[in-house]
Formats: structure tokens, sequence, C-alpha cells
């Protein structure tokens, strides 16, 4: 997924903040920086060094001219934008863009791009309305706009984590970690309130509710058939010793 999400750099002026991009991607696993334009030069002792070991993106960048250019092979564009504009367009925050990518990078031949503005004056409208919604990462309203590569960061991290949880396999439980069932609580239930009784903690003239509470705070611990059986032994043990205390 991570190699289908493309990073797209619009206009950008100056080469430390296309260095940060470069380092912001490599720390999250993309790869595939796309420069429009660059108003500056791209491999420059700035830039290198703000990549600090992630020069091998701007080496393999690929620069165009124009956005359509880098987008043309994209079947999502997102526009990365720190202001709302004047005409109206979907809007996503960076977690529903997150939700999305699984799916939208799933069709063979996919690509997906994040597209960035220039730091002076951001994205011109004619960009935004080529792309197909989006994105404002939700800032302090009166302080709004993020370094490029800060902006680049918290949408990378946003799509390692939708990859992330993707990767993640559902656990796999063995015997040990199955949940008690509902009839194995129940007979814990019995136990536990001739126990009680027992040792003269529960007086069932006097409920007070306790077994209810009992109820609630074990049903809300999810015990495993496991624990069920450790807390049954303690209660054998526990009725066993009150046996030989009785006079
Ligand atoms: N001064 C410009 C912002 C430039 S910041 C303006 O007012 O539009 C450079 C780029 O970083 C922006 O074009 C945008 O792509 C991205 N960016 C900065 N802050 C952002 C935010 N809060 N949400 C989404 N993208 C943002």
């Amino acid at each position: 997924m991570l190699e289908r999400i493309r990073i797209v750099l619009i206009g950008t002026s100056h080469p430390g903040n296309i260095g940060g991009v470069a380092r912001a991607m490599h720390n999250m696993g993309l790869a595939d920086l796309a420069l429009v334009a660059p108003r500056c030069e791209v491999i420059t002792q700035d830039s290198i060094s703000r990549a600090s070991g992630a020069d091998h993106l701007l080496h393999q960048a690929v620069i165009h001219a124009t956005l359509e250019d880098a987008v043309a092979d994209c079947t999502l564009a997102v526009g990365a934008s720190a202001r709302s504009r004047t005409l109206p367009w979907p809007m996503i925050s960076p977690r529903e863009l997150a939700e999305r990518l699984p799916s939208e990078c799933h069709q063979e031949g996919a690509h997906v791009a994040l597209v960035f503005g220039r730091e002076d004056s951001g994205l011109t409208n004619a960009e935004l309305q080529r792309c197909h919604a989006h994105v404002h990462i939700p800032t302090n309203a009166d302080f709004s706009s993020l370094n490029l590569a800060a902006a680049v960061q918290v949408l990378a991290y946003e799509c390692r984590m939708a990859w992330l949880i993707q990767a993640t396999p559902e656990p796999v439980s063995d015997n040990e970690d199955e949940l008690a069932t509902h009839a194995e609580l129940e007979r814990y239930f019995e136990h536990l309130e001739r126990t009680l009784i027992a040792i003269d903690f529960h007086d069932p003239a006097q409920p007070r509710q306790l077994m209810a509470r009992l109820r609630r705070l074990y049903l809300r611990a999810r015990p495993e058939k496991m624990e069920m059986n450790i807390l049954r032994g303690i209660l054998s043990a526990t009725e066993k010793a009150a046996d030989r205390q009785q006079p």
C-alpha cells in the first residue's frame, strides 16, 4: 500500500524543505516523491542535510512541468490545504483519508497522490480543483499553516498507521486464551455465593446487592477459562479452610 502513495510538491522554493519531506517520507516508509516545477535546486547541501540519510529519495525524485503530468497515472489525488477556499469541495480529515487508503490502493495499478503547495502561497484554486478531495490538518485557526515538511509528516504518519492496522493479523487465540462461557460464569457465581456465605461475608437475608455488584465486576473483566479455573480453585481452598475452622 505505501509504495502506491506519491507525495507531490508543487513549486517548492526551499531545498531544506524538500530534504525535510524526504526524511519524513522515509521515516514513514514512503518513497515516491514527485516535484512539480520546483523553484529551487533539489540537491543542495541544505536539502541533503535536512534529509539526514534519506537523500536517496531526493535523487529518485521525478521532476514534472505540471501537476497533470505528476498525477497522470493516479486514481485518486488529494490536495492538502491549510485554508478553506471559496468554492466548497469534498473535504476530509487526515484520519478519513487514511481510512480510505487500503481500499483505494487495493486495485491493480492504483496510485494515490497527496498534493502539497508552495511555502508562500499554498495551492492555487485551479490546482485544488484538479484534486478529488481536499485534506485539512486541524490546526489552530489563528495559525493554521504548517511547515511543508511538517504537513507531509502528519499525513505520512496517518498513511503508515492505516497500513500498520491493515498489516497486523488478527490475534490467533489458543485454548488458554478462550473466554469463559456464560454457563461457566454462572457456575462460578453460584460457587462464589456459597463460599461467601460459608465465610460469613454474605448474608442472603441482607444481600445489599453484593452478588449483583460482583457479577458486574467479573463480567467487566471478561475472564478466560483458565482464569475461571484459578478463581474456582481459590474458592474451593477457601471452603476447605473455613471447614477446618469450624468448632
Ligand atoms: N501560506 C500557505 C501555506 C503554505 S504551507 C497558505 O496559506 O496556503 C505549504 C503547504 O503545506 C500547503 O500548501 C499545504 O499543502 C500544506 N499544509 C500546511 N498546513 C496545512 C494544514 N493545516 N492542513 C493541510 N495542509 C497543510
